[in-house]
């Protein structure tokens, strides 16, 4: 089954949401996005308890905006896991199905099936309110998946608990995801569950989508700075694009001249996915015009004292102001003139703190965006 949202809009007296993005058949997509974005709203919009104020909402081509909730077929999991208090594992997993018509012998056996997918054989009397918020969790999903829906919602679904149980739940959803391939919308404001979780990411800001892509493309080739400085840590330094030479574009930065790759033009992308106009905005700049440049840490490599890098393009010379250790690898910042920038680094290639360091940054990593990066 496949969700297709056609120009909605949703507008409140001081919000306006408009969205115009799938959810394609077995796919589970990620929205991803800061506090107050709209991601809640958009689930809502999705699952019928709040009408949108124009635009079209199709399942497999067919129109469900006009549809109410129940007959919509959507399962739903929330932060807050909202199971019924009074009843037991089995009745919290049978309440949509009875609410659906199955007869008792078909309900129990769907229910043997979800609790042996969800981890929790021999659960079915147990009392929810006895369980771990891991467990309610999982009775959750079960409850959700129950009725056999075309599209399952999970409104941040792991945010209550704590950060291990977090890891070790968001593989289970992904597995039960791949085993069932229900289509999936999966909100959250986490960014590394987005980037593990997702076969895509749509990234969202101030009611609407600024990029979709994988997480491959959304961290790698953010469409705009806001999504690149959103998705992970990120340097960046203000500049001048001087000229662009066939693929290569020359920035003449505080630090020296950059080069950076200009990515594919929409449309001739070698690996866009039909999506490359949503996915490759930046280096939209024209000669002569401010830039900011912009590189992740871990794209930043030290030449380790070799002889022979003297010719190797994007060369920065700074001073270590500070080391931070993270068992394999250390996060070191380095001061380069008034400019800071982070450097991702394998053990052994750090230098002391105050000790100089001279990094490269990998040409086909930079993004360039246009205009002063605020
Ligand atoms: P969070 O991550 O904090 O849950 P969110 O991205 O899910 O945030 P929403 O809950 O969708 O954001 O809210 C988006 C905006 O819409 C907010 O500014 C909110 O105040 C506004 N909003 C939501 N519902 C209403 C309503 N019924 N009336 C007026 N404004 C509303």
């Amino acid at each position: 089954m496949s969700l297709r949202l056609q120009n909605v809009e949703k507008v409140y007296p001081d919000f306006r949401l408009e969205l115009d993005f799938e959810v394609r058949q077995g796919e589970l997509l990620i929205l991803l996005g800061p506090s107050g974005c709209g991601k809640t709203t958009t689930l809502r919009l999705i699952a019928g308890f709040i009408d949108p104020d124009s635009g079209l909402l199709s399942m497999d081509g067919r129109r469900v905006d006009t549809l109410p909730p129940h007959r919509r077929r959507i399962g739903i999991v929330f932060q807050d896991y909202a199971l019924f208090p009074h009843l037991n594992v089995r009745d919290n997993i049978a309440f949509g199905l009875r609410m659906q018509g199955w007869s008792r012998g078909e309900a129990r056996k769907r229910i043997g099936e979800l609790l042996r997918l969800v981890s929790l054989e021999g659960y079915d009397v147990r009392r929810v309110t006895r369980l771990s918020g891991g467990e309610q969790q999982r009775v959750a999903l079960a409850r959700a998946l129950a009725p056999e829906p075309r599209l399952l919602l999970l409104d941040e679904p792991l945010s209550a608990l704590d950060a291990k149980l977090r890891k070790s739940l968001r593989t289970e959803i992904r597995r039960i995801q791949r085993e069932l391939g229900v289509t999936t919308l999966y909100v959250t404001h986490d960014q590394e569950e987005a980037l593990v979780l997702g076969d895509r990411v749509a990234v969202m800001r101030e009611g609407h989508i600024e990029q979709i892509g994988t997480p491959e493309q959304v961290y790698n080739r953010p469409g705009s700075l806001f999504v690149g400085t959103f998705l992970g840590q990120a340097n960046r330094v203000q500049g001048f694009l001087r000229e662009r030479k066939g693929e290569m574009a020359v920035v003449e930065t505080p630090v020296g001249i950059l080069h950076a790759r200009l990515p594919v033009e929409a449309g001739h992308a070698k690996t866009g996915q039909g999506e490359a106009g949503q996915t490759e905005t930046s280096g939209a700049a024209g000669n002569h015009s401010e830039v900011t440049v912009f590189f992740r840490p871990e794209h930043c490599s030290t030449d380790g004292g070799r002889p022979g890098s003297g010719s190797r393009p994007n060369r920065i010379s700074g001073r270590v102001i500070r080391r931070e250790y993270l068992g394999s690898h250390r996060l070191i910042e380095v001061a380069a003139g008034s400019e800071r920038f982070t450097l991702d680094l394998p053990e052994g290639q750090s230098p002391e703190i105050d000790g100089a360091i001279r990094f490269f940054v990998d040409p086909d990593r930079i993004c360039l965006f246009p205009g002063e990066g605020s």
